[in-house]
């Protein structure tokens, strides 16, 4: 699994970053960014949570 934040769409809530900080940064920007390229199995349930939690639908499976 791969995933990707959209920067023009996030907001900076930080509410993936908070959810799965294994995944996801709140960058010198202030947007998220992922730290990683490819998830691992262990986060994937994670990593969901966060898309269906982000509130601008910035994150989604690439
Ligand atoms: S949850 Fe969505 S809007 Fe909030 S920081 Fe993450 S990607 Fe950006």
């Amino acid at each position: 699994m791969k995933v990707n934040v959209n920067e023009d769409a996030c907001i900076g809530c930080g509410a993936c970053a908070a959810i799965c900080p294994d995944v996801f940064e709140i960058n010198d920007e202030g947007l998220s960014t992922t730290i990683v390229d490819t998830v691992s199995e262990d986060l994937k349930s994670d990593v969901q949570e966060a898309i269906e939690s982000c509130p601008t639908g910035a994150i989604a499976e690439k």
